[in-house]
């Protein structure tokens, strides 16, 4: 008797016990599974910050698929296939076999500059290039796939037959100098490129006026059906501010060295940029002011931009990264060093840019973090300062030197390209 009323006790017991052993068993099989994805990111974030270590924003982009990794590099000033396939992260053995596959093959000899390479890596254990193409002319490419015993690359040329266009394109700014090239059909990368290269001189929240007017050659690749699939570079552009022509004009002044010039081969790149962000507006200038927060007066030590939360923020100029943490009131913050004399840092950023960290060399225009209002902000702004000699300055007001100025052969040369790209203009006007 005693016996039976015990196991009549335990019958919705055992169910209650079971009960616990499934969620015990679900618990467990989650917190693994979660484990795992932790550790399958973090080296993925690996290998991410890797690729974007030192590079600029506009140079790679990189999608993410379940098992593979798609990188598209686009090739720069002083890249060599080794630099290259070092910022992958993948074995020592992957990387000699890409190297040796590239340097039997003829077509693949020379890397120019803007040149585009596209890697496909199976990042299942230990990450594979499952293929890789290099595009030769922007009409051919070179495709490699891993063959059956996984040992080599086979290689097959692939004819893209696109069409190269040039594009004359000109707009009066009426909303912004972003609406107007939209409207115009000017596609995304060229309207940065233009935004980058007149980013110097120009401040393109203050500077640019309604009815100010630009225009610009470029080159455009169009498919058989007349679609524009890739575009090229910019050729000429001019902004015309307050009827004051501001003239571009694109020059290779050494083998695989472009840059461009204004009509008296002065080189538009300055040391510093003005602006180091796109889109912003000047909220608060250097000087002293009513802080917002702590509420009394006190010297406003830099310039502060208005930008909504997320907002790219380039290095504005090349440098060494001294600082990328926190610093108290300014939030997370970035410092630059670079050169003797100037130093800039970069306030109340939402986060860091990919690989930039302390001893990261960044160029002119890199992305280094992105709009925020981290430490003693009132909403998200960038505060930016500039430091010569070891003492703040107005960036604003800052009378930077000018790059290259070309003289000589390269100036003759010059002459004759700039008269080539102005025939090319008024060419391309006369078919409007
Ligand atoms: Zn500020």
């Amino acid at each position: 008797m005693k016996l039976k009323k015990l196991s009549r006790k335990i019958k919705p017991l055992s169910h209650f016990m079971w009960l616990i052993i499934l969620i015990l068993i679900a618990g467990s099989v989650t917190y693994f599974y979660d484990i795992n994805k932790k550790e399958q990111s973090q080296i993925l974030r690996k290998t991410f910050n890797n690729i974007y270590l030192q590079k600029t924003f506009a140079s790679i982009t990189s999608k993410l698929q379940p098992r593979f990794i798609i990188v598209d590099y686009k090739v720069k000033q002083g890249d060599n296939y080794e630099n290259i396939i070092n910022q992958i992260s993948i074995s020592k053995k992957e990387k000699k076999l890409f190297l040796k596959t590239v340097t039997k093959n003829k077509n693949l000899k020379i890397l120019r500059l803007g040149q585009n390479i596209y890697f496909k890596i199976d990042k299942r254990s230990s990450p594979k290039i499952l293929e890789f193409k290099v595009e030769v002319s922007k009409k051919k490419e070179i495709l490699f796939s891993r063959t059956d015993n996984n040992k080599s690359f086979v290689s097959k040329i692939i004819e893209k037959d696109l069409e190269k266009v040039i594009s004359f394109k000109e707009g009066v700014i009426r909303t912004s100098l972003y609406n107007t090239a939209v409207e115009l059909n000017i596609k995304p990368n060229i309207i940065i490129e233009f935004a980058r290269l007149y980013g110097f001189q120009v401040d393109f929240q203050r500077d640019i006026w309604k009815n100010d007017s630009f225009q610009i050659i470029y080159e455009e690749f169009k498919n058989s059906e007349g679609k524009v699939i890739e575009t090229g570079e910019i050729i000429y552009a001019n902004l015309n501010l307050q009827n004051k022509d501001i003239q571009l004009y694109k020059f290779e002044y050494e083998k695989n060295k472009i840059d461009y010039f204004d009509e008296n081969g002065k080189s538009m790149r300055k040391t510093l940029m003005k602006t180091p962000i796109n889109g912003a507006r000047l909220s608060s200038s250097f000087g002293k002011r009513k802080h917002p927060i702590l509420g009394f007066t006190k010297m406003h030590t830099g310039t502060d931009f208005a930008a909504p939360k997320g907002t790219p923020i380039m290095a504005s100029g090349d440098g060494l990264v001294v600082r990328a943490k926190w610093c108290g009131g300014g939030g997370n913050c970035v410092k630059i060093k670079h050169n003797s004399v100037y130093q800039t840092v970069y306030a109340h950023l939402s986060k860091f840019g990919r690989g930039i960290k302390k001893g990261t060399r960044v160029k002119q225009g890199q992305i280094i973090g992105y709009v925020g209002s981290t430490g003693l902000s009132t909403g998200p702004h960038l505060h930016y300062e500039v430091i010569e000699n070891g003492k703040k300055i107005n960036s604003q007001k800052l009378k930077l030197p000018s790059g290259k100025i070309l003289k000589g052969e390269q100036r003759k040369l010059f002459e004759v390209n700039k008269i080539k790209i102005d025939v090319l203009k008024s060419d391309l006007i006369s078919k409007l």
